[in-house]
Parts: structure tokens; sequence; C-alpha cells
């Protein structure tokens, strides 16, 4: 079986970094919020180039922690995808904003700039683009309309650690951006965790204070904030999986273009599309197939892996529908039905993608 991601692929040098790490902690006794989380933060804001990194429990929380921070709450709606994971618009509910969706562009599964600027009504208080399976999404008319209207942008980068628009890593284009390091993601821990970059001191601070039950100075608590912090076991991780997150961002750019070279000729398939304005860092491999779900069944019987994200789009969601019944996005309904994701990981090598593309081709000419 060629598997989605493989999590537990053996680097021997990173393990040891890692069990070194692990060791002077538990001998330390500081678990939480401790040097090691202090040092990440401080390594990857230089990493990004942003002037603050702040970081939480999750990636979810990362983004609830922005919105808050920001000051965006009951009464101000934020303009989103509908095509993203939960997370993205479970945050904006959670501070009570209401989300306001405006369609994707089918080419780059990202926010259309376009229905962003008609989504628009004097509650907007914020423009939320996800850079989705590890591309960046088109920033610049983003950032342009957010001045205009003074609004705030903020950046879900959960999926696209390292990618960058213009030059600029993502997460440091918007007044926040917001990051999680699930295992799963380009840069992954061994557990739950997220982080929010900015520029702004002030920002940072606040963002310090509603992480840690809203103290800046214990035992005083001046805001109701969250438990949301990093463990120190959890920054030893991270710390050293930045030292090589570079590197494996190009090595799943090189498996994407292994596929696209054996893919791009069969015409019932649409590879990714790669903005030229920007870097992708293929947190997923996402093609989009007409009967999808047969061309999956095809895949595992012949012992490929593959999955959807996502066959729901986010205003059809069961704890959403009812306020959005009335309401179509048709980019993003008709990706839904037809997107699929095949593994990808930095170690796929070239004769398991020769696999996944000959099997592929083969499913298709079954189905
Ligand atoms: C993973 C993800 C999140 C949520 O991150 P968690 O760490 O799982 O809370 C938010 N948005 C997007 C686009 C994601 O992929």
């Amino acid at each position: 079986m060629i598997p989605m991601v493989d999590l537990a692929a053996a680097d021997p040098a990173l393990q040891r970094e890692i069990e070194e790490g692990f060791r002077k902690v538990m001998a330390s006794g500081r678990f939480v919020l401790g040097p090691n989380v202090q040092a990440f933060e401080t390594e990857v804001a230089a990493h990004l180039g942003v002037a603050q990194a702040v970081t939480c429990a999750s990636g979810t929380d990362a983004l609830h922690l922005a919105l808050r921070a920001l000051g965006v709450g009951p009464g101000d709606e934020v303009i989103t995808s509908p095509f993203s994971f939960f997370g993205t618009v479970e945050a904006v509910r959670q501070v009570g904003a209401v989300p306001v969706f405006a369609d994707i562009d089918g080419a780059t599964f990202n926010l259309d700039p376009q229905r962003v600027a008609e989504a628009l009504s004097s509650a907007t208080r914020a423009i939320l683009p996800v850079h989705l399976f590890g591309q960046p999404a088109a920033l610049e008319p983003l950032r342009a309309l957010a001045g205009r209207h003074r609004l705030w942008l903020i950046e879900d980068c959960a999926q696209a650690f390292g990618a960058a628009r213009g030059g600029h890593a993502v997460g440091t284009l918007g007044h926040a951006g917001c990051f999680s390091f699930y295992p799963s993601k380009n840069l992954g821990g061994y557990g739950d965790g997220g982080m929010v970059t900015t520029g702004s001191r002030d920002l940072a601070e606040r963002l310090r204070a509603l992480r840690n039950h809203g103290s800046v100075q214990p035992p005083l608590h001046q805001s109701i904030g969250l438990n949301s912090r990093l463990d120190e076991l959890q920054a030893v991780v991270l710390r050293a999986k930045l030292k090589r997150v570079d590197e494996r961002n190009l090595q799943r750019r090189r498996v994407a273009r292994a596929y696209a070279e054996r893919l791009s000729r069969l015409p019932a398939v649409q590879t990714p599309w790669e903005d030229p304005g920007g870097v992708h860092v293929y947190h997923q491999y996402t093609l989009q197939v007409n009967a999808r779900d047969a061309v999956r069944r095809a895949l595992a019987s012949r012992g490929v892996a593959s999955a959807v994200h996502y066959p729901v789009p986010l205003h059809r969601q069961p704890a959403l529908a009812d306020a959005y019944r009335e309401q179509r996005f048709p980019v993003a309904e008709a990706v839904a039905q037809r997107c699929l994701s095949l593994p990808m990981y930095p170690e796929l090598d070239d004769l398991r993608i020769d696999f996944v593309a000959a099997t592929l081709e083969e499913a298709l000419a079954a189905g």
C-alpha cells in the first residue's frame, strides 16, 4: 500500500536530536512555555522573516487568538473561503463573528479576490484567506482591499509553512498569520500545536496574554483568555524539524513535478495549477477528475491511498448549513465533487510515483 503520508519515515539524526532534547526537558522539570518554546519562537520568526511569533496549542486556537486579539467579535463579518478545513470557520464562530463566504478560483482552490470585493458590507471587519494545499492565495489584491476598507487581513497558513508570495513567506503579508503544527502539516510536531505571526509588537503582547489565561503579569488577569500554550516537548520537535523544513518542502515540490510529468498528458485529469506569483509547498497534491469516487475505489483496490479534501464545502456543513441554505458557491461546490488528493510526502520516490501514476491511468481506463 502506498499511503497518503509517511509520518514514521526514519531519519536517525533527527531522532537523536529529538531524544536528546526530550531527555533535557525531563531533567529540567520545565514543561510548558519554557526555554525551548521561547527559542522556537525566536528561531521560527527569523526563519519566516517576521518580527513576532507567538505559539499556542493548535492552528484553530491560532485563528481564534488572532481574531480575539484584533477585536473581531459579535456583529462583525469575516470574509473567508467555503473550501477549507472546518477549523477556519470554527474559529470565526468561536469569537461570535459571522463567516461570510466568497467563492474560490477553480484553478488555485483559493479565494477569488473579485468575489471577496462583492462580499464586502458595512459589517466586514476582516478578510481570512486560506493558503490551501500549500498554494499561497492572491494576497496583493486582498491587501489592497483590506487597506482601502480598513479591514484586518488574517492569513490561514495552516497548510502552507514555507510558502511564499512575491519573495515573502506567507504569514508575513497580513496583519496576522496563523499556523498549525498538527503532525501531518508541512512543519508538524508529535501532537497538536499552533502559532500566530505578526509584525506588531502590541498585537504579540495581546496574544501572549490571551493564550495564557489573559494574564500579563501573574497573579493578575487583565482579560478572559484561553489556556492555549505550547509545551516544551513539542517545541523540541519543532526546533529540530524547523532546520529541515526548507529541504522537505523542496522534496514536496520535486514530487509534484514528477507527478505533473506523468499525469499532465492524461486528458481526464486536471493537475494542480501553480500560480507563478508564488511558491507552492504542496501540503497536498490535489487533482480534479470526473467520477472521482469510482477512481478512488479503483486506486484503493490496486494499493494506492487517496483522499478527498474536502467533499463537503463549509456552507453545507451541518453545524452551519441553516444560515447558508439559500447560498450557492458554484466553483467551490464543483471542486468539492471533483477533487482528489494523491499520496504526497517528501520521501516519496520515483518508483512509487511511477506506480501511482500508472495505477491512476489504469483506474481512469477502467472507469
Ligand atoms: C489544519 C488546519 C487548521 C486547524 O489546525 P489544527 O492545528 O488542526 O487546529 C485550520 N485551517 C486549515 C486550512 C487547516 O488545514
